[in-house]
């Protein structure tokens, strides 16, 4: 099994040295192989995503990646912002699902700006379609407009698409994953006023009937923003398009308070994916062994999980985490009085203590 591991910028570098740490102590053979990326890629080889590092990614069976991202890049042209490297990695590799689970330990219930009971226990995961909608469908464009409210006066305008294959697609990981859970799907769209969810609750309905264990409600994205601050225990699996997804995952993932606990994973039609924490690459505390390691360890558990099939091993990895909360040690981002203070290292070597 090989393993493209691309640390990035910042504190991708101290997170990902936790994480290889926590995959070489589970004694699989892995092949694991680095490459920069983002602005060290820029650094060493003049683009944000050099060629052999596509090329690493493309042969792997799965990447591990760090973060992107550095003040001093800003500068730059778009097309080599470090970003893009992001952007490059999901369009060459056809990454279309990106799955991010919201989950709020019950240990770090204070660190949540909702009240304890209402987060206590949250598990929920957000299924949002990566490579369609109005990020990428065309026309788009900025224009003078002839018609409309104001004729003669420039207007921005985007194409919001979806083709029923690419509805399907998403469906169908968001019902097969929500197998593997509590069996409930809820498809957000806005379908009283778009043609295009129309399309995608017709398809999302279509395709229910052929997952009759799983549940499927279907919510209007407005109701879905409201629902998942008032009773965000109410959901399991969540799956919606680009825009609406972009939108909830941000929202779901500081439920649980914090941004360093929140791993991520975008596949492919056969499951190969890409893993990397929700958050960036933190310049503000780059290289002071302040960042929190838990996010990234948890994106290897979700490769052991999806791409590499070793769930006893997934399995392994979030239970070392649980213990080493339940044990009382923190990170300075989910710190509270009374807990034991670590750094980015202490806390990787109290999760391989507790996996072994
Ligand atoms: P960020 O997620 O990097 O940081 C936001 C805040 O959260 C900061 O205060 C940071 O210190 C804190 N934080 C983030 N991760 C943490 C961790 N693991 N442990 C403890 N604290 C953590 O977002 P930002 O500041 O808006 O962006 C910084 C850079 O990251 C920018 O260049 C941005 O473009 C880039 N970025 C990259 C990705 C990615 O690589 N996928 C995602 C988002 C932002």
């Amino acid at each position: 099994m090989k393993i493209a591991i691309l640390p990035g910028d910042g504190i991708g570098i101290e997170i990902i040295r936790e994480a290889r740490l926590v995959l070489n102590a589970l004694g699989e053979n892995f092949e694991m192989e680095e490459a920069p990326v983002g602005g060290a890629g820029f650094a060493a080889k003049g683009h944000p995503l050099p060629p052999e590092t596509l090329q690493l990614a493309k042969d792997a069976d799965a990447i591990l990646f760090g973060a992107v991202g550095d003040f001093q890049y800003d500068a730059l042209p778009r097309e080599l912002r470090p970003e893009q490297a992001i952007l490059g990695l999901r369009k060459h590799l056809a990454l279309f699902a990106n799955l991010r689970p919201a989950i709020c330990y019950q240990e770090l219930t204070a660190a949540s700006s909702l009240k304890p009971e209402i987060v206590s226990g949250l598990d929920i995961l957000i299924v949002r379609e990566l490579n369609g909608d109005v990020y990428f469908g065309s026309p788009k464009g900025i224009r003078t407009a002839t018609d409309g409210l104001f004729p003669g006066s420039r207007e921005g305008f985007d194409t919001m698409r979806y083709s029923e294959p690419e509805v399907e697609r998403i469906g169908r990981v968001a019902f097969a994953t929500a197998q593997k859970r509590q069996k409930r799907v809820c498809s957000v769209d806005k379908s009283n006023v778009l043609e295009t969810s129309q399309l995608w609750r017709e398809v999302m309905t279509r395709l229910g009937k052929e997952y009759p264990d799983v549940e499927l409600t279907h919510m209007y994205v407005d109701n879905a923003a409201m629902q998942l601050v008032r009773a965000p225990k109410a959901f399991d699996v969540v799956v919606t398009g680009n825009l609406f997804g972009d939108i909830l995952s941000d929202e779901a993932a500081m439920l649980t308070g914090s941004i360093g606990m929140l791993p991520s994973a975008s596949l492919d039609m056969n499951n190969k994916g890409l893993y990397e924490p929700s958050h960036g690459s933190a310049p503000d505390i780059a290289g002071k062994n302040l960042a929190n390691p838990l996010a990234t360890i948890l994106s290897t558990a979700m490769m052991l999980r999806y791409s590499l099939n070793l769930p006893e091993q997934a399995n392994r990895i979030e239970k070392a985490v649980q213990t080493v909360l339940t044990a009382g040690y923190r990170t300075v981002d989910i710190y509270t009085t009374g807990c034991i203070k670590v750094g980015t290292q202490e806390m990787g070597k109290a999760v391989l203590k507790a996996l072994n």
